[in-house]
């Protein structure tokens, strides 16, 4: 290993957390190294136009303000390495980190890794994806105004995109796999009430239909029971199938929750290893959303830069 690749902090991720905790460490003086991962600029890359990040008043593409964020953390001297963490041993400091053989050090690690959302599986959506279809309500829902809107799921994160999106859409189909949904009863009843929801039941999607200019224009539905196929027209489909938190790293090294979210302190980015912060969706199943992931990537920065401070 040679001096260079030691740092006082490594960054792992590129998102609006991982980011985010770049400029405020690298504005410290901290000289932080970002581990930019599989995905540089994070699920904000997959996206088109983002609406709702404060600043924007007419609106911004995800990949424009990762980039923008991407600038203004080299502007202060943060290191950007397109690289992917294979292995980390926190074990004791300094912390290492390793993309496949090679080596680096930490004083302090702040992990920004994100989390996938689930997917289908089908071959169209990866063409579609900011096109009709989208894994956020929340970012996406407003550009659907009065349009036939489709949500697919059947858990809480389902039910309340559900909810949600009858804000816009003219109405709102659910498809769920089963007969029965996941969410809580609270939540399952409200969708069952609204008039504006209607659930198609033990069903999936087999393919989403796009036109000459690539947008999404309907979907097959196939009854997993009777295996009949029909063709629904709609403007937009909203997957709601869970996240996968990316946190295959720190199994048996960080403490994880049932769903596989890294823990940390409540209201707060301390893991249960003194040194180690995590932010952003990683550790957040609740929000994820651009902004929080930022603010909590400026919650990490602070207490890490307060814990070198402590520990110089
Ligand atoms: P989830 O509870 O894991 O539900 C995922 C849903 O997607 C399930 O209904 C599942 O079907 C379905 N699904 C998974 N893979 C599928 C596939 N390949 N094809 C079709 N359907 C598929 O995930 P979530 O709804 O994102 O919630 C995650 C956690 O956050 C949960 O603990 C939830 O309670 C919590 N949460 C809470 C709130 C709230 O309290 N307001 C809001 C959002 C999330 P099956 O049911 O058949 O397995």
């Amino acid at each position: 290993m040679t001096g260079s690749n030691k740092y006082k902090v490594i960054i792992l991720g590129s998102g609006p957390s991982g980011l985010t905790a770049a400029i405020y460490t690298a504005r410290a003086n901290l000289n932080p190294l970002v581990i930019q991962g599989q995905l540089p600029g994070g699920q904000l890359t997959t996206t088109t136009e983002i609406e709702n990040f404060p600043g924007f008043e007419d609106g911004i593409f995800g990949a424009e303000l990762m980039e923008k964020m991407t600038k203004q953390a080299q502007r202060f001297g943060a290191e950007l390495l397109m690289k992917y963490v294979t292995k980390v041993d926190f074990s004791k400091k300094p912390f290492k980190i390793y993309c496949e053989q090679e080596e680096f050090q930490a004083d302090a690690v702040i992990i920004s890794t994100g989390a996938t959302p689930r997917m289908l599986g089908l071959d169209e959506e990866k063409s579609l994806l900011g096109f009709g279809l989208s894994t956020c309500a929340t970012c996406d829902g407003a550009f659907f105004n009065n349009q036939e809107i489709v949500v697919v799921g059947g858990g809480d994160s389902a039910c309340e995109e559900a909810i949600f999106l009858t804000r816009f859409g003219k109405r709102v189909r659910l498809i769920h796999r089963r007969d029965e949904l996941r969410a809580s009863k609270i939540m399952a009843d409200r969708v069952k009430a609204n008039p504006k929801i209607e659930i198609i039941w033990n069903s999936g999607i087999t393919k989403l239909l796009s036109d000459k200019t690539n947008s999404l224009y309907g979907a097959i539905i196939k009854n997993l029971k009777t295996n009949e196929e029909t063709t629904i027209e709609c403007a937009a489909v909203f997957y709601a199938i869970g996240h996968k938190p990316n946190t295959d790293l720190f199994h048996d090294i960080l403490e994880l929750d049932e769903n596989g979210y890294l823990i940390t302190e409540p209201e707060g980015t301390k893991t249960n290893v003194a040194g180690i912060f995590a932010c952003g969706d990683v550790q957040d199943h609740k929000y994820r959303q651009a902004i929080t992931a930022a603010g909590s990537g400026c919650m990490a920065a602070i207490e890490c830069a307060r814990y070198l401070e402590e520990n110089e």
